[in-house]
């Protein structure tokens, strides 16, 4: 059945020179530039069209995104592999702590023991096409850079909502590929009823914790199997008992035998964000105040929650998932400071910029068009630093307190709701607004009242530290009377003893019939959050005239780095489908340090002290000890292979990607990457991008072994 319909192919002169790549490279191609991939000469015994045909199904109709994660289909009912750190939510919010499925794993005997993944959703891409003429048909050199980004969203909006009339039950997402030159409609199905079928315990899943985490050589068990259902009919559609295992067009066939050494591999999946197109001024930002003040923060916030959470159970299981993302990203970016120093990354980029100014200089028609392009760069960021603090103290308020997001969300939802539909922010869109509302309800659930008190001081009062130029004058007006720290206290404190914005039921009443000016009053957090609102609205609006400057800026800065380096770049990751390749392969991170490319149960046995992240259940110690590797042993190794590492380009988004053999076949599933490879996301390098999945083997033995879950293995076929 022709499944993807391409409706103007994205040539290959849009991205990148022609030709044909032959070695592992910086590169997440777009799935439309497979065709100048010279895939033979990587190791791939396939052609472009048995990844991707746009007349029939390929390998990329088993690739899904699984709420912001990638998974692959493996088998015919829709059984997902993914990873347990993208599955880590579900378990949560599925877990009590009589039935903590986070600790000990969990496993439905029967397609009607499956439990919901509640929030989770899935996407199938099914189509693509370029865009950008249309998208850029709304905007004119005489706009403002603000009326240029809100013209661009305002015209991809109306081009999805389009797009969604003519395939009724698809979604569609209009991607920014290069910012100010090429976009790319993206058609993708959406499953909703998303269920959990086996997780290892979490001692597998996640063993190491964050202390392993972002690290070669690693021993942890990150998978986990969902399954994607349908209604009755075959349809999509939310959660009910009459719904149906799904049955996606394609699914990957499991190679439990492997791969070792130098065998070539690749990955299909949904890697997030990558800023390699960026010049020295933005690293330069990132380096000296966004990063370090942000994994701060979080590092302060995570030791809040772990105490807390330390002394109880069911605060612990509220906090768990939060805890881990925040140390995720802190850990991510300490690697990525530790990644720009060590490679001296801004200055390298400074001297390659002076290069190109020369460049730019050397012709008058280049410096006419191009003469002060990087100034113009510096400027927009110099001015961004001077804002940094108030809007740093603004959008962390937003985000690290659970009372002050959830009145956001009412007040924003009466004033967005009034709107017509197409002018609303996107959260707020009808094709939005119950998934949107799902998240809020969530996150109220995990709802911790001394947490709460902690953070809003602690935001408060950094709100209330920052220099007197870079106040917020609408908080001022709260933090009056002498002692300001004091008046945040107790401005924080009120608002927890009093705010009834953690209240599902109430929020629920003031979504269905928003607050009067006498509601808004009564509730302090309520009244606070709508005294904030002009500020949060300035900063709203700033940015919006900075990303529309900075789209314009950058768009003109790759133009002219391609008439610089004499060849087209494939553009940064921005959460659409991408294949990258590359070898098994071991890697030199310091002085007469080699790591080999592939772990072993061996040192998940040596690394286990019994004391947390580093205990193994009972089980996996007593069948190490027996040497019961069974069927999955690689006999090279004498022993169940654990981790693979590769020269791969990944980034965030590609957890859960299927990593596949030189013949599609599926031989692990990548979580992570090595510290060095934190960077990648600025600048990508062989000597140091390595990117880890959990190996096939793993995968099968706990699945057989530890879970007793062979029901799934029979359902792939083994
Ligand atoms: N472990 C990573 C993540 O969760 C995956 C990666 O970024 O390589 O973001």
């Amino acid at each position: 059945m022709k499944r993807f319909r391409i409706h103007s192919l994205l040539t290959c002169v849009l991205f990148f020179a022609c030709g044909g790549s032959t070695k592992a490279d910086e590169g997440m191609y777009p799935i439309s530039e497979l065709g100048n991939v010279n895939l033979k000469a990587a190791g791939i015994l396939l052609s472009a069209q048995d990844i991707f045909n746009p007349a029939d199904v390929g390998l990329v109709n088993a690739i899904v995104n699984v709420g912001g994660c990638t998974g692959s289909f493996v088998s015919s009912d829709g059984l997902i592999l993914t990873n347990h750190h993208c599955a880590f939510g579900y378990l949560q919010a599925a877990s009590t702590v009589e039935h903590d499925y986070l600790t000990a794993g969990f496993f439905a005997r029967s397609l009607e023991e499956e439990i919901p993944a509640r929030g989770g959703s899935v996407r199938i891409t099914e189509s693509y096409r370029d865009v950008s003429r249309d998208v850029l048909s709304a905007v004119s050199d005489t706009m403002s850079p603000g009326e240029r980004t809100r013209a661009i969203a305002a015209r991809s909006r109306k081009i999805v909502a389009d797009a969604e009339k003519e395939r009724p039950g698809t979604r569609a997402e209009v991607a920014e590929m290069f910012p100010g030159k090429s976009y790319v409609l993206f058609l993708y199905t959406y499953l909703r009823d998303l269920r959990i079928v086996y997780a290892p315990p979490r001692s597998i899943g996640e063993f190491g914790g964050e202390t392993d985490n972002w690290v070669w050589p690693r021993h942890t068990g990150d998978f986990s199997f969902l399954r994607a259902y349908v209604g009755p009919d075959g349809s999509p559609a939310a959660y009910s008992r009459a719904n149906v295992p799904y049955h996606p067009e394609k699914f990957l066939k499991v190679q439990p035998k492997g791969v070792g050494p130098e065998d070539p591999v690749f990955v299909l999946g949904y890697p997030g964000r990558t800023y390699r197109h960026r010049t020295s001024h933005y690293l330069d930002y990132e380096q000296k105040i966004r990063m370090p003040y942000v994994a701060a923060l979080y590092d302060w916030e995570i030791a809040a929650m772990e105490d807390a959470g330390r002394k109880d159970r069911s605060v612990a299981l509220k906090l768990d998932a939060r805890i881990k993302r925040l140390a995720n990203t802190s850990k991510n970016y300490w690697g990525k400071l530790q990644g720009l120093e060590r490679l001296d990354l801004v200055q390298t980029r400074r001297a390659q910029e002076a290069r190109l100014q020369e460049f730019i200089d050397a012709d008058p028609g280049r410096k006419e068009l191009f003469g002060s392009l990087l100034n113009e760069i510096a400027a927009v960021y110099e001015a961004a630093a001077h804002t940094a603090g108030t809007e740093a103290a603004l959008d962390q308020l937003g985000s690290g307190s659970i009372l002050v997001s959830s009145a956001s969300f009412v007040l924003s939802s009466a004033r967005e709701r009034a709107k017509p539909d197409l002018q609303r922010a996107p959260d707020y869109s009808d094709r939005n607004y119950e998934r949107t509302k799902d998240r809020l309800f969530l996150s109220l659930q995990n709802y911790d009242h001394a947490i709460e008190r902690r953070f809003l001081t602690e935001l408060l009062q950094r709100a209330a530290r920052l220099y007197p130029d870079h106040r917020v004058p609408e908080l001022e007006l709260f933090l009056q009377g002498g002692d300001r720290e004091q008046a945040a206290r107790s401005l924080a404190d009120t608002a927890v003893r009093r705010s009834l914005m953690a209240d599902s039921a109430t929020v629920r009443r003031l979504l269905a019939d928003p607050p009067d000016s006498a509601t808004i009053h009564r509730d302090p957090v309520l009244r606070l959050v709508n005294a904030l609102e002009p500020a949060y609205s300035r900063l709203r609006e700033a940015r919006e005239q900075r990303e529309g400057e900075l789209t314009r800026l950058f768009g003109r800065y790759v133009e002219v780095k391609m008439l610089f380096d004499g060849k087209k770049f494939i553009p940064d990751a921005n959460g659409t489908l991408r294949m990258t390749y590359g070898k098994i392969r071991g890697y030199a991170p310091a002085d007469a340090v080699y790591y080999n490319p592939i772990t072993t149960l061996r040192g998940v046995v040596e690394k286990t002290t019994g004391q947390e992240p580093f205990t193994s259940p009972r089980e996996l110690l007593e069948l190490y000890r027996k040497k019961d590797f069974g069927r999955f042993a690689s006999p090279e190794l004498r022993s169940v292979p654990v981790a693979l590492l590769y020269n791969l380009d990944t980034t965030g988004g590609n957890s859960g990607s299927p990593l596949l053999n030189g013949r599609g076949e599926l031989v692990g599933v990548n979580f992570d990457r090595a510290y060095e490879a934190t960077i990648n996301d600025f600048a990508w390098s062989e000597a140091y991008s390595r990117s880890i999945a959990v190996d096939i083997r793993y995968v099968l033995w706990v699945t057989e072994k530890i879970g007793g879950a062979t029901r799934i293995l029979k359902e792939m076929g083994l």
